[in-house]
């Protein structure tokens, strides 16, 4: 659809955020929807994150993408945020509801809808064990016991980062080590081990063979698509997914919030496979 007087603006909010993949993403679903938007990227300097919810807030814009360093900082500006953010203390998307500017953190419900969608995969009952305690670890931690998982054990070579992120579990969450792999039912990979371009890019962050024949293994890296772990996952025969699916699912709960349409979920995934297949 042409931009024209009419178009309403969305937009990532980061720094650095040139090499953002959430324009391509947003743009292939207004498009898919018909819907008059566009959304670009937009470099925010540390500091100035109250701007862009005051600019957010003249322009009436459908809402922001929040990426570092700006994801605590918004928090503090919203009108009301939600469940998961507040409990996150980050914020990764803003939008409208009625005239306030809501604070929402999506990667945790991304997740939980991309297990789903990929693979089938609801968590109720699980046993999980979650690999790393950083941002993306303590998303799906929360948003694993809120989805009724039976068990939520953090493993993690930081053992303080490892308790704060089990806490987000409430009763379900606990610190674990390695020998909790065996009964897993759920693994999550939220370490960078395995990344493309980067010093881990040929290291696993656990050994497969520890795992059950019904162990189901989800990383979190979508570069490349298939890391060391995911190889040695499937030469093993088990079921498993790449982070495409978390980040396609994150952008698809920002989509549904801005537009309050249901977000062409194959035309975003196929927009950012093509991207990222060009890189
Ligand atoms: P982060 O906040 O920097 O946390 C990284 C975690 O990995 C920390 O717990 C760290 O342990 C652990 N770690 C790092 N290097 C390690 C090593 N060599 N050995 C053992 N543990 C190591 O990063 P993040 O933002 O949570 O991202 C984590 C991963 O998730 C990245 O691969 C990222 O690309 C991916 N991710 C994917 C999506 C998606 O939508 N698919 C979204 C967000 C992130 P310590 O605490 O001990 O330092």
């Amino acid at each position: 659809m042409a931009i024209a007087a009419s178009t309403r603006l969305a937009a990532v909010i980061g720094d650095p955020v040139r090499h953002s993949l959430s324009p391509v993403i947003h743009n292939a679903a207004f498009e898919a929807c018909g819907i008059d938007g566009v959304y670009v990227a937009l470099p925010v300097k540390p500091g100035d994150a109250a701007s862009a919810i005051a600019a957010m807030r003249s322009f009436d814009w459908y809402g922001l993408s929040v990426t570092m360093p700006h994801k605590q900082a918004i928090a503090e500006v919203c009108d009301d945020l939600t469940e998961s953010a507040r409990a996150l203390d980050a914020v990764n998307c803003v939008f409208w509801r009625d005239d306030k500017i809501v604070g929402d953190n999506t990667d945790g419900h991304g997740f939980i809808r991309g297990l789903h969608a990929d693979l089938g995969v609801t968590v109720e009952g699980m046993n999980c064990v979650v690999v790393g305690a950083g941002g993306a670890a303590k998303a799906v931690v929360r948003s694993l016991a809120a989805s009724e998982a039976a068990q939520v054990i953090v493993v993690n070579r930081n053992p303080d980062r490892a308790a704060a992120a089990a806490l987000l579990a409430g009763d379900a969450g606990r610190v674990g080590t390695s020998a909790d792999l065996e009964h897993a039912d759920l693994v999550v990979n939220a370490t960078p081990i395995g990344m493309a371009d980067t010093d881990h890019a040929t290291g696993t962050p656990l050994d497969v063979a520890c795992l059950s024949d019904h162990a189901v293994v989800s990383d979190l890296i979508y570069h490349p698509a298939e890391t060391p772990l995911l190889v040695a996952t499937r030469e093993r025969g088990l079921q498993s997914q790449n982070g495409l699916a978390m980040l396609v699912h994150q952008a698809v709960v920002q989509f549904e919030h801005w537009t309050r349409v249901e977000a062409p979920v194959e035309a975003m995934r196929a927009a950012l496979s093509l991207a990222l297949t060009s890189r």
